[in-house]
């Protein structure tokens, strides 16, 4: 089964996103993507990848992620959070790491994890 990976980032952090995906397009096109409303926006406008969206982060978007990932459905999330803005749903985005932590999903909070996560993953889908 291929990797079920969700991508979340925050504002000031969708460039970063959108350049991280379209590095590593080759392999996120062997994957399921899920992503928060605009952050998968972005993603299929501007790295051609084809993602699940829920909704916009603010709107409920994080809790539909957690919910997934709860069921087992997701196998990683790279979450480019922004910690110098305040968030309107800090709430939703502690709950979605908490549901990482409490279930032993892997959650990539900034590239340099996000790089390690996506080369680990790309490794043991070659094996
Ligand atoms: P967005 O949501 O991708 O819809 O902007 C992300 C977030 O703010 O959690």
């Amino acid at each position: 089964m291929p990797p079920r990976l969700a991508l979340i980032a925050h504002d000031k952090k969708k460039d970063d996103m959108v350049a991280f995906a379209t590095m590593y397009a080759p392999f996120l096109r062997t994957c399921t993507l899920l992503a928060t409303g605009t952050t998968g926006a972005r993603l299929i406008a501007e790295v051609g990848l084809v993602v699940e969206r829920k909704l916009s982060g603010p709107w409920g978007g994080d809790l539909q992620i957690g919910a997934e990932l709860v069921a087992g459905r997701i196998d990683a999330v790279i979450f480019l959070r922004d910690p110098m803005t305040p968030q309107p749903h800090e709430p939703d985005i502690n709950a979605l790491v908490r549901a990482c932590d409490v279930h032993n999903v892997a959650c990539a909070t900034n590239l340099a994890t996000a790089h390690l996560v996506l080369t680990q993953l790309q490794t043991l889908s070659i094996q």
